[in-house]
């Protein structure tokens, strides 16, 4: 290459970064806040992670992610969540659960399902569940949540719009789905009342920042065909996800083999509640060909190991799920009865382990594959993964700084499996939702936990009383 031809080579790329350049030199754009070093692991579909790393939020929406010097040249902010020597990751997906029922933990343990539901739980419900007892429980499942770096769920029980108002009080994100149930349920006692009620409550919550509201039929052990299809109908009618328990025990399964001579997964397509609008809670009993129109159907799954375990109900196939293209989410189920904690991080934990013992095989389900299952792929089973699950420019502001200053945190030799199977809940130190702190350095900002949890002791009170007067 000639000197000259060198020369004007320099002069392109000098003018190629000249833009660059002068735009680093011009007033950083201001934005509302800034997170300022730690590892920030993006979950984006490169998987990328950021050693010393930065994020700039405006509103409640991420406009910047990247190295940290980069992001602060760039902007500025009121202000900075210092979070250098700590994780940083978009916030923890709780895929399935029944918030309010959290006054109800640990009522009855050990006990098979059917028994557990007939003697303990329905009596308790139809005593104690109102409005007031949604809220108390909602409140409460909320603190533990937040301290968990959960920042959205999904929900199924009655009084929904009392959960709806809770979770927005608390600053989370929601799936919210009232339940449909054929039987009389605490709120509504036939299935003309709860048609009403989810529709007035779909309408209300249309297009709310933080709540989307769904319709819940239980499940089909618990609706007929007509209910399955009028809740699903209506959801549709308002554009809204469509919540269900789908193939979470044998009986179930052998009793649709009876009864409809197909399997669950096979019986809710062929009725037309299956789409891109469901979220299937559990999906244990499920074969190659249910997986098929599970990924066809691009229905949303959610495994819950400590559930299926703790009610001994069985072994969801995830890495075959996975596998065939379905999206697959991690739950807490529960809390009462069936776990008894709103903690995710623990469910990423037993998902792993769960699934190498059931294959007998350490490789079966690794530590990345639930970290994504706890964050973008739950975002893809409840189908928000435009909104939410990864730190990107453009997503929802949600995010989690974690400690690794603790002695369970040290050292680090690979982030996902001390994700999965060393950090903990009470890890979890600062937590913002939709660009709002709702938990900074272990103190929650939208909750009155001690008042939340003073209320679950005297609740405890009432509801034993309860069940001990016929
Ligand atoms: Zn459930």
């Amino acid at each position: 290459m000639t000197f000259r031809r060198r020369a004007l080579l320099l002069v392109l790329s000098v003018s190629w970064l000249l833009p660059c350049s002068l735009g680093s030199e011009s007033a950083p754009d201001q934005v509302d806040l800034l997170v300022s070093g730690g590892t920030v692991v993006t979950m984006d579909g490169a998987r990328t992670i950021y050693d010393d790393g930065g994020i700039a939020v405006k509103g409640d929406r991420i406009v910047a992610v990247g190295p940290r010097t980069e992001v602060e040249e760039r902007y500025r902010a009121q202000q900075t969540i210092p979070a250098s020597g700590k994780l940083v990751l978009p916030g923890f997906i709780n895929g399935h659960t029944h918030v309010p029922m959290t006054l109800l933990r640990g009522l009855r343990d050990d006990v098979t399902l059917d028994e557990w539901l007939r003697k303990y739980i329905f009596p308790a419900e139809a005593k104690n569940v109102n409005q007031e007892f949604v809220r108390w429980g909602t409140r409460l499942a909320a603190a533990e949540q937040i301290r968990a770096g959960v920042t959205t769920f999904a929900d199924m029980y009655y009084f929904e719009d009392a959960v709806a108002e809770e979770t927005k009080a608390a600053g989370m994100r929601g799936v919210l789905g009232e339940t449909f149930i054929d039987f009389p349920a605490p709120d509504n006692h036939t299935e003309a009342d709860v048609l009403a009620y989810t529709e007035s409550f779909l309408k209300r919550w249309q297009g709310d920042a933080l709540i989307h509201p769904a319709s819940a039929p239980h499940s089909i052990y618990t609706c007929s065909r007509k209910t399955l299809q009028d809740a699903s109908a209506l959801a549709r009618k308002y554009h809204s996800p469509i919540l269900i328990h789908v193939a979470e025990m044998k009986k179930e399964w052998e009793d649709s083999q009876k009864q409809n001579g197909m399997s669950p997964v096979q019986y809710l397509n062929t009725i037309g509640v299956l789409g891109s609008d469901v979220v299937a809670a559990h999906c244990i009993y499920v074969d190659k060909n249910d997986l098929q129109i599970l990924s066809e159907k691009q229905v949303g799954c959610v495994h819950n190991p400590s559930s299926n375990m703790m009610l001994a109900s069985g072994v969801a196939p995830v890495p075959e799920m996975r596998a065939a293209g379905v999206a697959v989410g991690l739950g807490t189920d529960g809390p009462a009865g069936s776990n008894n904690d709103l903690d995710l991080m623990e469910e990423m934990d037993l998902a792993a382990k769960l699934a190498k013992i059931s294959k007998m095989d350490p490789r079966a389900l690794n530590a990345k594959s639930v970290v994504e299952m706890a964050t973008i792929d739950g975002a893809r089973a409840l189908h928000l993964e435009k909104e939410i699950g990864s730190l990107e420019k453009g997503k929802k502001a949600d995010l989690i700084l974690i400690s690794l200053d603790e002695p369970n945190a040290v050292p680090i030799y690979d982030i996902y499996a001390q994700l999965a199977y060393a950090l903990k809940a009470s890890d979890v130190e600062t937590v913002v939702i939709a660009g709002r702190l709702v938990m900074r350095d272990r103190k929650l900002l939208t909750v009155n936990e001690e008042e939340a949890m003073a209320r679950a002791r005297e609740y405890k009170k009432a509801i034993t009383q309860s069940l001990a007067t016929p």
